[in-house]
């Protein structure tokens, strides 16, 4: 199952160098990892042929014979952008707001006194560790890291990390994903309460099962359903399609 973590904190909290060290450590240990990094500012493209067509167009696509992107000129959801990824883990770096992934809280000194208080700005519940400076985490109930245990804190998003899908769909019999994912981080729920998740598409190839993230799997089903569910003799139940 698709494990994802954010890193967040203030600026100059070391949330980039963080990042960097955990998908250094965590791609060494074989896995491979993405990062999606979530900003309020405009994307800094030194290429400005570019620029200037996506001002102009929808989308544009780059391909060289190294690396290939695509540009949206809109904000895409986390679970949009998701399925575009090749991952086992994604590090999503500063979605603040995120509510349907664990977390790891990066500290820094020096914050204003009439700035917002960390901990009632950075601890909504899904922190899995905090990172940087103790001094503000007196007394929260959360593991803490000096910046280089990296491989302490890569552990802990081995074992922590998981994606509720953001649906707010209730079959877990929470209300919210947000309520399901307090829960897992507090360790009293589990990833396997959301019905959501479990696996509803399964697609095999010359008979072999296609590994599908469950977002794509449920985009399968869908699009299967909304097409055949008009057609004269469509139940509901069990559909086998092959070709
Ligand atoms: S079942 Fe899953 S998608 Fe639905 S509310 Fe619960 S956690 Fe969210």
């Amino acid at each position: 199952m698709l494990k994802v973590v954010g890193v967040i904190g203030y600026k100059n909290s070391g949330k980039t160098t963080l990042i960097h060290a955990l998908a250094r450590e965590l791609t060494g240990r074989g896995y491979e990892v993405s990062v999606i990094k979530h900003s309020s500012h405009h994307m800094d493209l030194p290429e400005k042929d570019t620029t200037t067509l996506r001002e102009a167009v929808k989308q544009v696509g780059f391909i060289s014979p190294q690396e290939s992107a695509v540009f949206w000129n809109k904000s895409l959801s986390l679970e949009n952008m998701i399925p575009y990824l090749e991952a086992d883990i994604v590090l999503v770096e500063g979605w603040k707001g995120g509510k349907t992934f664990p977390k790891i809280v990066c500290l820094r000194e020096g914050l204003d006194d009439d700035g917002p208080d960390p901990v009632k700005d950075l601890f909504d519940g899904l922190a899995i560790c905090a990172v940087g400076p103790a001094g503000q985490v007196d007394g929260l109930a959360v593991p803490h890291f000096e910046r280089d245990e990296v491989g302490m804190i890569a552990d802990l998003v081995a074992e922590k990390a998981f994606k509720l899908p953001n649906l707010d769909c209730g079959s877990c019999g929470r209300e919210t994903c947000y309520d399901l994912a307090r829960e897992i981080v507090a360790g009293s729920g589990s990833v396997e309460d959301c019905g959501a998740l479990q696996p509803t598409t399964e697609v095999k190839v010359d008979g072999q099962p296609m590994p599908m993230n469950p977002f794509i799997a449920e985009i399968v089903r869908s699009t299967i359903l909304g097409m055949l569910s008009p057609l004269k003799g469509f139940k509901k139940g069990k559909v086998e399609i092959r070709f």
